[in-house]
């Protein structure tokens, strides 16, 4: 890039490429600006028009700036107006990759602006990116400095990063570069328990509130002798601590209720999808008898997941490292990536989803007659919390702000993710599986 621009940084260790699994023209809303659907609906599309007689836009709202956005149209199946019989795009098959919505040509990738460097993180709600295959991310360096280009054209306010928690920014752009390096470096690979790199996390970011006033202008050397002191602090034990609240682990099952499906643009499925929800979302909470399937989630009773191990294999747990450390990276979890939340409230919205994201793979291990969380439950169970991390104010919320803030001063973060969100542990419910599948 050039010299004036921020400079482009890509996550290390990490593959995509599409493999065509249609997930995100089928599940995901895209929105489009005016000149957009203007260049698409200028294309040579001749007599064969895929939209047919019905508009294959609909009115978004404005942007930032006052602009109409549009979103494309769904079909009655939930996918996109312009996917084909064959899965594929009519837009890319016709004109090419370049004639796309730019938010198609982009994804799973996300542009984040940190002051001097544009980080690339990816949308985990992809099964290639969880699944790490294809092409490495450097390789398509180029083709993500176009995109980038492309995206921050029109941005020539550079905006203030973040806060800490309330009020006044944190120090710089680089302070919050420091930050993001020192907390991803919790999930470098090694062979520690994937939970209690997330503990030392929380440690460490508590001893960098309490300690701020007085220690921020020391920049980052500062910010690594926490780091020195949580890795020294908590160790194995922090793992053996006593399960969290009802209230807490109700918690996680009502979030998991609403992230463990893939909300397709379609609405609800009328009044008796609603109550269907509503009813699923009463259980969830309640936490008693079977709780209703819920997307790739089959039906389970809470018993049977009691029964999985809430650490995930080593395999498992690599994925989880990967995707908390792209996260954290990458900035994705805080200000313009996830609804403008400060420093703090974007980790605490970032653990919250990770004791979602145990919970639901331990369901998905127990409806599967397994005792432990492995690949196939923990990548399943990230790409559906992923799906809304960042774009369902569900975890960004006033009230989901106010909710995650109890949990940390409450001391039930830490045993929410040990537990992998549940009360019932592996011996205190034994042999009973069966039921309810
Ligand atoms: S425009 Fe093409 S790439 Fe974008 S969602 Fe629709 S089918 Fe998928």
């Amino acid at each position: 890039m050039p010299k004036n621009r921020p400079e482009l940084r890509l996550p290390v260790a990490q593959n995509w490429s599409c493999h065509g699994t249609g997930a995100c023209c089928r599940y995901h809303v895209v929105t489009v600006t005016q000149p957009e659907w203007d260049r698409i609906r200028s294309l040579d599309w001749g007599n064969d028009v895929p939209w047919g007689e019905r508009s294959p836009v609909e009115r978004a709202g404005r942007d930032g700036a006052g602009s109409t956005l549009y979103r494309l149209a769904h079909k009655p199946d939930g996918s996109c107006i312009f996917l084909d019989e064959d899965g594929l795009c009519t837009i890319h098959r016709r004109f090419g990759l370049r004639a796309k919505p730019l938010a198609c040509q982009l994804y799973p990738y996300v542009v984040v602006p940190l002051g001097r460097e544009l980080r690339i993180g990816l949308r985990f709600s992809c099964p290639s990116v969880v699944g790490n295959r294809g092409e490495s991310v450097g390789a398509q360096e180029s083709e993500l400095v176009r995109l980038a280009r492309e995206l921050t054209s029109g941005a020539v306010k550079q905006p203030e990063p973040p806060p800490l928690v309330d009020g006044g920014p944190v120090p710089n752009w680089d302070w919050l570069l420091a930050y993001l390096d020192c907390a991803a470096r919790f999930f470098h690979d090694s062979p520690v328990d994937v939970r209690l790199q997330c503990v030392r996390l929380l440690a460490w970011h508590g001893l960098v509130l309490a300690t701020y006033d007085d220690k921020h202008r020391e920049g980052p050397s500062w910010l690594d002798a926490c780091a020195i002191r949580a890795l020294r602090e908590v160790g194995e034990g922090a793992l053996d601590c006593g399960p969290a609240g009802w209230l807490a682990c109700a918690l996680v099952r009502t979030l998991a209720a609403r992230l463990g499906r893939r909300d397709q643009p379609l609405g609800f499925g009328g009044p008796l999808g609603l109550l269907r929800r509503a009813t699923g979302a009463v259980r969830s909470f309640a936490g008693v008898g079977t709780l209703p399937s819920l997307g790739r989630f089959p039906r389970v009773t809470r018993r049977a997941i009691g029964t999985v191990c809430p650490a995930p294999d080593a395999s498992a747990a690599e994925i989880l490292r990967r995707y908390l450390r792209t996260k954290l990276w990458s900035g994705q979890f805080l200000g313009a990536a996830n609804f403008g939340l400060s420093v703090h409230d974007g980790l605490l919205s970032l653990m919250v989803a990770t004791a979602v994201v145990l919970w639901l793979a331990r369901r998905y291990a127990a409806a599967n007659a397994s005792n432990s969380v492995d690949e196939e439950a923990i990548s399943v169970a990230v790409q559906a919390v992923d799906h809304h991390f960042g774009f369902d104010p569900v975890l960004a919320s006033r009230a989901a702000r106010f909710r995650h803030r109890w949990l940390w001063r409450t001391g039930q973060l830490v045993p929410l993710i040990v537990h992998g969100g549940e009360r019932l542990a592996v011996q205190l419910v034994g042999r009973e599986r069966s039921d309810g599948r």
